[in-house]
């Protein structure tokens, strides 16, 4: 049965420094979706996510023109040259475009507006857009597969939030023209016509589709979407049946990272609920058993490995699972795949790139006690540089994608309502401007340390309307974690919420009122390959802290393909500890909260728990953890563990030991 359209393009909203925005809802035959993405820019980041920001705009994302320059230079075929033709331009443009809004920066919205001006001016009488002509094979360059499709449903996603800054017209009317080209073409050029990447990618063409259709209400999209989803790899029924997660090396793990999403865009438009209950039922059931990783992420050096710690997974897993994770938060609502995202973005994506944004790991590893240029067994290799910290190290896919992450999380801090309200599901230091009630603009700030505090402290700092005040309600996710959560609204208790409770606060806000949420972290363990221990407080993953010793080592001859240096990271640090579940005891110690968080040095917490050594537990020959010698269970000892996010030298998932009362 179909439901009726939500209002759509009745609210707008005006950003600081934007133009007149529309909140936009699901339209018919769309399911109705009660949350709604607010212009880019209205979102800024404050705290430690505008440290981290900046250093993404001081580091490899504001300048990655200059240190890539034979990718992302002049000559890039989607700036009208002769070079790169396929998704790393793209790629690069859909992490830069957000953050230069969200910064206000000058100049990076320049370097934007260059690739958005010549996306829009490539496009031909019959809708195609990009890069069009197949080159010869240049090392370092992909030439080939111009007009595939892959590429552009990165392009769309940059448009999209150009789009959500700007509200330039260009925008809706360009696509509309490249989906009628699109829906023109599909029948005898499917989605992997030119490559396979498509046919995995489909959920990413499809949710733009629907995103158009919103806005302009072309009836020809929603059948052009069915086009799509049929092209698309069977995504529900991967996850109903599992069957890709009993073997390893059957998917590609990036693919999987995007096909999470797939089920539920397209039950917006089916509307049967199974889609949307497949990818939760395969994390708990298939995946969880399997493949699954304590970071929420999954074994894959790049194909689908079993979870052992030691495996890899790819920053390009990372940075999509989150994207894939905030599409389906906004469909859903649902606090367990914000508790899903946070997990990801608070443990997965830190502990892959340096702190000064200007190097990253290729794969990370749960269990990593060395850096180095050293043969791993992992199932695609690429010149043992698949785990030293580099710019082309590994492959260059994830140089050029991995600038999405931390400014998508940002633009998913805050959603609009139809009912006039607003809603934080993921936390993070920001303030936001947004239109509430009738016709009234808010401006409210969050101020917090989260995920390393447990306090959030929410103010109205602003209500423009005619009366100085609104109704509108708030509302906030109740994290599944946090038993004894407090909610209070001008210092007066609201209520005792329950885990996973989505809170709702109706009043007329005034300026100056706060709500105060503490969400008290428990330490909780799961157990993950093998029976593994990973230890866990509110949304971090702990792992054992290990000093760090970083070399900078140069790269010559064919390896210059992997850039010009690389750095190791190494420890005299012991690491060969078990945990013994009859001896728990754990005192947690927090330190001053610096303007950085995400290094092993600055940590804002620490747990100091009971563990003992396990001498015969080595590592032989930088490959494989020795499992011999595992019951000689050694001495009674003391560990530090801090957040996985902080570290880039750990252990996060500990043999468990049992031993006999004394
Ligand atoms: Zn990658």
């Amino acid at each position: 049965m179909l439901k009726k359209a939500v209002c759509c393009i009745a609210s707008l909203l005006f950003a600081a420094g934007a133009q007149a925005q529309p909140y936009l809802f699901n339209r018919a035959p769309l399911e109705e979706v009660s949350y709604a993405e607010l212009p880019l820019g209205a979102i800024r980041p404050e705290g430690w996510l505008k440290e981290q920001l900046k250093r993404q705009a001081d580091g490899l994302t504001g300048h990655l023109d200059e240190i890539y320059p034979e990718v992302m230079g002049p000559d890039n075929a989607w700036l009208g040259g002769e070079g790169d033709a396929w998704e790393r331009g793209p790629y690069w443009l859909d992490g830069l475009l957000p953050l230069a809004y969200q910064l206000d920066d000058a100049a990076l919205k320049e370097k934007a507006q260059v690739w958005v001006e010549a996306m829009l001016a490539s496009q031909r009488e019959d809708g195609f857009f990009g890069p069009s002509e197949d080159r010869s094979d240049v090392p370092g360059l992909q030439r080939g597969n111009a007009q595939d499709w892959w590429p552009r449903m990165v392009a769309l996603k940059v448009l999209k939030q150009y789009y959500m800054a700007t509200g330039d017209e260009r925008v809706p009317e360009m696509m509309d023209r490249y989906f009628h080209y699109q829906a023109a073409t599909l029948p005898h050029k499917p989605l992997d016509h030119w490559t396979d990447w498509g046919k995995w990618r489909g959920g990413d063409n499809l949710m733009m589709v629907y995103w158009l259709y919103n806005l302009n209400g072309d009836r020809m999209l929603p059948s052009l979407g069915e086009w799509i989803h049929q092209q698309t790899a069977p995504w529900t029924g991967y996850f109903r049946d599992g069957f890709i997660f009993r073997e390893p090396g059957d998917v590609h793990t990036v693919n999987l990272a995007h096909g999470l999403k797939e089920p539920i865009v397209h039950n917006q438009f089916a509307h049967d609920g199974g889609e949307s209950i497949a990818p939760v039922e395969a994390l708990g059931g298939h995946m969880g058993k399997t493949v699954a990783f304590p970071t929420g992420l999954w074994a894959g050096d790049e194909m689908l490995q079993m979870g052992a710690p030691t495996r890899g997974s790819e920053l390009c897993t990372a940075v999509e699972a989150m994207f894939s994770l905030e599409e389906i938060l906004r469909i859903t609502g649902t606090p367990f795949w914000a508790d899903y995202l946070e997990r990801v973005a608070y443990n997965a994506l830190p502990a892959q790139i340096d702190p000064a944004f200007m190097t990253r790991q290729y794969y990370q590893q749960v269990n990593q006690v060395a850096c180095t240029r050293e043969h791993r067994d992992f199932s695609t290799i690429h010149g043992d540089t698949d785990v030293v910290f580099g710019t082309l190290t590994g492959y260059p896919c994830c140089l050029s994608n991995m600038h999405q992450g931390w400014p998508k999380f940002t633009q998913n801090l805050w959603y609009a309502l139809p009912d006039g309200g607003l809603a934080a599901l993921v936390y993070a230091p920001c303030s936001v401007t947004a239109k509430v009630a009738d016709d009234a603009q808010v401006r409210i700030s969050e101020t917090t340390d989260y995920p390393f505090r447990d306090k959030i402290t929410i103010r109205i700092e602003e209500v423009k309307s005619a009366a100085k005040s609104a109704s509108f309600p708030l509302r906030f996710r109740i994290p599944t974690w946090s038993e004894g959560a407090e909610v209070k609204v001008n210092g007066k208790s609201s209520g005792s919420p329950h885990p996973g409770d989505i809170i709702i606060l109706q009043k007329e806000w005034r300026k100056g009122d706060e709500i105060t949420l503490v969400f008290p972290m428990h330490l909780e363990t799961e157990t993950y390959y093998e029976g593994a221990c990973s230890v866990y407080r509110g949304p971090l993953l702990y792992a054992l802290k290990m000093e760090e010793k970083w070399t900078e080592k140069p790269f010559a001859g064919d390896d210059l393909k992997y850039g010009r240096t690389y750095w190791e990271i190494t420890s005299s640090s012991p690491w060969n500890y078990c945990l013994v579940p009859q001896e728990s005891s754990c005192q947690v110690k927090e330190s001053p909260m610096p303007a950085f968080p995400w290094t092993a040095s600055a940590a804002p917490v620490t747990l100091t728990i009971s563990a003992r050594t396990l001498p015969g537990w080595k590592v032989v020959d930088q490959v494989h953890f020795n499992r011999n010698g595992l019951d000689d269970c050694g001495e009674k000892t003391k560990i530090e563990l801090i957040p996985y996010g902080c570290t880039k030298l750990r252990i996060a998932s500990f043999p468990v030991r049992w031993v006999k009362e004394e």
